[in-house]
């Protein structure tokens, strides 16, 4: 099975080249040409395999330039071990109707390690299949999760090396001691004096480059993505809920015979569209519910087919959700349009010139037809944890809970109570300020330092702190490069070396 743009000009692409490149040659997204089906032996394997197991068998259906022996290693590698549960993403029951797929217990939890701990090794894999010589050099720029998970998934991986640029100001106390203590020899982390925006510009800069690219490939390196574009990085993703619904919808089990919704807190539509390819692999997924925090751009798209960005951007509790432009949709839009390139142009384009879109009448049924939306502010992310702490004495993080007060909102509209699994995105520690005020009150928080802060969270509720970022605070520095945001395309090149 090969892949294909999403804008039509690069097709017939292997997985391995679709993996490499990461972005299409037209600026398009790759897709598979088919989407594999899963059939009822599958779906009974999928219900009662180990995490290891499901992961190769949803791998081995995409992936066919892959022998299996790759397969094996790239998933043993990633999942054996590295996550502080044997079941990898275990799932918690809050009800009978309602439980909870943590997602965030690998290295940096949250849910990006569950792609980010196996792409590197599919890039790798996928460099020595379709033969390239270069080493594979990832550069990310980041406002937080990813590029941690990014660090954490390619240190010391052969043939790649990656750098991280992040905002100097723009990150939280935590979340920048997590990267300047990143143990590893091929890594390297740059901080800006700039926002998130000059870092990702600077990026997309770099990538555009093409004198740059010429010098470093007669460096024998070459500039890859591990950007959620990627679809080494959706593919990891589309395991668990496969797996998830064909456990719950085994005889005997809690949604026997029936289907599973989903409520995914939404950002990039990453983590959902993953959903929407399980479903349409045939596991037994029911509605996907599109969670969003007071950016709720997705929201008004899914509801009306309108797409526009022109709207105030909010900063908010649920950070990794502040997104106005959501770049996995257009996978979407491309599957439901049969495949219509000249649609997705059109419709790209003006997202770009004029910063909105309306889609197709047809279009907007099959949205209908698989999802619903929802949106809340912080008031009701913070209404939601108390909730979730008082109802089931479960505490979870300010992404969690905008996809728990999404929910409640919508079974209270309707009356009914569909068996409904939230996609717990990170740790309540991830997050700590706002988990602890919601929980403890308004000024819970106040004056302390952020590592006070996960103390205090964790004397409250007693539950431990994660030992990933237990005892960050008195790691080694390994990382103090700084730069202007004018300089950063020299800065990086000589990060590269
Ligand atoms: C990245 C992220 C999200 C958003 O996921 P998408 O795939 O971009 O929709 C949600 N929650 C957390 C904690 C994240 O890190």
């Amino acid at each position: 099975m090969n892949y294909q743009s999403t804008r039509g000009a690069d097709s017939g692409v292997t997985a391995a080249r679709a993996i490499v490149k990461g972005l299409a040659g037209d600026r398009g997204l790759f897709v598979p040409d088919e989407i594999p089906r899963l059939d009822a032996g599958d779906l009974a394997f999928l219900s009662s395999c180990n995490y290891l197991d499901a992961a190769k068998l949803i791998f081995e259906r995409y992936l066919e330039d892959f022998s299996l022996a790759q397969i094996d290693e790239c998933v043993e590698g990633a999942y054996y071990d590295t996550f502080d549960s044997a079941e990898v993403a275990p799932l918690v029951k809050l009800d009978e109707d309602t439980r909870v797929l943590e997602l965030w217990h690998g290295p940096t939890c949250a849910f990006k390690d569950l792609a980010l701990q196996v792409l590197p090794r599919l890039t790798t894999a996928a460099a020595a299949i379709s033969g390239e010589q270069n080493e594979i050099v990832i550069l990310v720029a980041t406002s937080g999760d990813t590029g941690k998970a990014a660090l954490e998934g390619f240190r010391d991986v052969p043939g790649t090396s990656i750098v991280v640029l992040y905002p100097q100001d723009g990150v939280s106390a935590v979340q920048k001691q997590q990267m300047v203590t990143q143990e590893g020899e091929n890594v390297r982390v740059l901080a800006i004096r700039g926002n998130f925006d000059d870092a990702q510009n600077a990026v997309k800069g770099i990538f555009m480059d093409d004198a740059l690219a010429g010098r470093l490939l007669a460096r024998k390196k070459r500039l890859g993505s591990a950007n959620s574009i990627n679809w080494g990085r959706l593919l990891p993703q589309i395991v668990y809920y496969a797996r998830t619904a064909a456990q719950l919808t085994a005889p005997g089990a809690a949604a026997a015979g029936s289907a599973v919704d989903f409520v995914v807190p939404t950002g990039n539509f990453g983590n959902i569209l993953a959903a929407w390819y399980a479903k349409q692999m045939g596991a037994p997924v029911g509605r996907l519910i599109c969670a969003s925090n007071e950016n709720d751009v997705l929201t008004e798209f899914l509801t009306t087919g309108i797409y526009d960005r022109r709207r105030p951007f909010h900063k908010t509790l649920s950070p990794s959700m502040d997104i106005l432009v959501s770049s996995n949709l257009e996978r979407l839009l491309y599957e439901l349009s049969g495949r219509d390139s000249a649609l997705i142009r059109g419709l790209m384009q003006q997202l770009e010139t004029g910063g909105r879109y309306e889609v197709p009448d047809s279009l907007k049924a099959g949205i209908r037809r698989d999802f619903c939306a929802g949106c809340c502010d912080d008031a009701g992310t913070q209404a939601a944890i108390r909730d979730a702490w008082q109802r089931y004495h479960y505490l979870m993080d300010t992404h969690t809970a905008v996809a728990y007060s999404v929910l409640n909102a919508l079974r209270g509209r309707e009356g009914t109570k569909r068996p409904t699994v939230i996609a717990s995105t990170a740790s309540p520690f991830k997050f700590p300020a706002g988990v602890l005020c919601s929980i403890a009150g308004g000024d819970a928080a106040a004056g302390l330092s952020e590592y006070r802060v996960l103390d205090r969270l964790s004397a409250v509720t007693g539950w431990p702190v994660p030992d990933p970022i237990a005892g960050l605070e008195h790691r080694a520095v390994r990382h103090t490069a700084v730069c202007d945001a004018a300089d950063i395309s020299a800065a990086v090149e000589a990060a590269i070396g």
